[in-house]
This record gives C-alpha cells, sequence and structure tokens, in this order.
C-alpha cells in the first residue's frame, strides 16, 4: 500500500490506513496476523527529506517456544521512518547517520510503501521468546507428548536406567 505524499499533505500531513490480516504475508511462516492493522500518523516534509512517525496495533499469532501451540499477541508501537532523497543519501556522512534516532529509508518518488515498514515493525514488536504461559512444561524431546495436557514415561525411564547405573556400582 502506497502512500501518495501529495494526498497526505492534502489531509495536513495526517495518514491512516488499515490492512486485513490477508494483505500483509510474513516469510517467517510461524507468525501471521490474526486481526487487521490499524496504522495511523503524520508526514512532514523537510528540507526535500520526509518524516513519517505513527503508531500500528494489531494481533499476531505465533507459536509458543516450548510446546508450539499459536499464542495470540497483542501488538502496540509508535514508530519513526526518516525518508530521504536517493541523491543526498549517497553524499550524507556515514557518522550523521548513526547517530539519528530514526530509522532511515530512501525516498522513491513521491510516495511511500507502507508495507514494508508496517511488517518490519510488527517482526520487531514480537518478543523474541514466546511463551503461552510462564510455567508451559513444554513437549517431551523424546515421545513428542504434550506435558501440559499429559504426563509421558519418558522422563521417569531415563531417571530408572540412572539408579540402574548406580546400582551396577560394587562398594
Ligand atoms: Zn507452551
Ligand atoms: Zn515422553
Amino acid at each position: 500500500m502506497r502512500i501518495e505524499l501529495e494526498n497526505v499533505e492534502e489531509a495536513g500531513g495526517k495518514f491512516s490506513r488499515v490492512y486485513a490480516p490477508e494483505q500483509l504475508r510474513f516469510e517467517e511462516a510461524e507468525l501471521r496476523l490474526s486481526g487487521p492493522v490499524e496504522v495511523s500518523g503524520r508526514a512532514g516534509r523537510k528540507n526535500g527529506e520526509v518524516e513519517l512517525r505513527g503508531e500500528l496495533k494489531t494481533k499476531v499469532s505465533a507459536p509458543c517456544g516450548r510446546c508450539l501451540k499459536p499464542v495470540e499477541l497483542p501488538i502496540e508501537v509508535k514508530f519513526a521512518e526518516r525518508f530521504v532523497p536517493a541523491v543526498s543519501w549517497r553524499h550524507e556522512e556515514q557518522h550523521e547517520l548513526q547517530e539519528e534516532d530514526l530509522n532511515i529509508s530512501v525516498l522513491d518518488g513521491e510516495g511511500i510503501e507502507l508495507d514494508d515498514l508496517v511488517k518490519e515493525e510488527i517482526l520487531l514488536a514480537v518478543p523474541g521468546h514466546v511463551l503461552c504461559r510462564e510455567d508451559c512444561q513444554g513437549l517431551c524431546p523424546i515421545c513428542g507428548a504434550d506435558r501440559n495436557l499429559e504426563t509421558c514415561e519418558c522422563e521417569s525411564e531415563r531417571i530408572d536406567s540412572r539408579w540402574e547405573k548406580l546400582g551396577d556400582l560394587q562398594f
């Protein structure tokens, strides 16, 4: 979805968009949207650059890191992005870029592609370690049973065999 700067300026710098879940696809197959993405913000022009500030709200579904059950996570983030024209991008000093607190992208004509920005912000907002609950017991590494739902025999067998070894020791 492209934001035309001309339209944004006519609207007093404001923009807002709603993406249906199927409009944004993530390469990370395990992550998917479980609700629409509401994006809103402001765009302003300064010295040929465009500054975009806004916030987005959605819900994503990601697998629990221990038991793989899908977990729904509410996402709410504020973002800021600076778009510089391709020419000044090449001339700008590297150290100046690093001092900036905003993310920087290259401005492509008179519009801004919002999709990639939105996807990136959502990915950044998803915690690296998703858990369905703090004390999730996870899956048994041996038989794959969900330890939250059932107790398998694997763990106790392992303990038993350890005891057997101890029994072999001669005192
Ligand atoms: Zn879990
Ligand atoms: Zn097991």
